[in-house]
């Protein structure tokens, strides 16, 4: 998901093109304005944490960009492609190594498993994701 800020600054297409150059297959994606109470439930492990109250309100400042990316290992590789939960943690070269300072404006979120994956792609998807063969398949995986 790309985060308020990551919307505000006009980071979409940047993060995009970097999973899609990467080989990864987008499954979903749309803009959306989520609800206090839906982003309570995005992040209801951290609800008992001093910084919850402005995690919310910083989520809730501006529309978001949600994504699935489909590939081998795409949940681990994402992880590192995004970078470290504190930008000054992130090794440049990462999305959040290269483009925020704090970590309550780190530009974007990625699943941590693929449990949280699939719950995750539950609650942001409802409607279900689409499914296609990509063409360039075979120039990206062996088999
Ligand atoms: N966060 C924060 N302060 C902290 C830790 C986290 O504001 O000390 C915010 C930050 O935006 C982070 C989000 O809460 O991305 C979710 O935290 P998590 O530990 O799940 O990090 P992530 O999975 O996003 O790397
Ligand atoms: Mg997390």
């Amino acid at each position: 998901m790309i985060k308020p800020d990551g919307v505000q600054r006009n980071l979409v297409g940047e993060i995009i093109a970097r999973f899609e150059k990467k080989g990864y297959k987008l499954a979903a994606l749309k803009m959306a304005r989520p609800e206090r109470s839906h982003l309570e439930e995005h992040y209801a492990d951290l609800s008992g944490k001093g910084f919850f109250a402005g995690l919310i309100d910083y989520m809730a400042s501006g529309p978001v960009v949600c994504m699935v990316w489909t590939g081998v290992n795409v949940v681990l590789e994402g992880r590192k492609m995004l970078g470290a939960t504190k930008p000054s943690e992130s090794a440049m070269g990462t999305i959040r190594g290269d483009f925020c300072v704090e970590v309550g404006r780190n530009v974007c979120h990625g699943s941590d498993s693929t449990d949280s994956a699939e719950h995750e792609i539950k609650l942001w998807f409802p409607e279900g994701v689409c499914e296609w063969d990509a063409c360039t398949n075979a120039w990206i995986y062996e088999k």
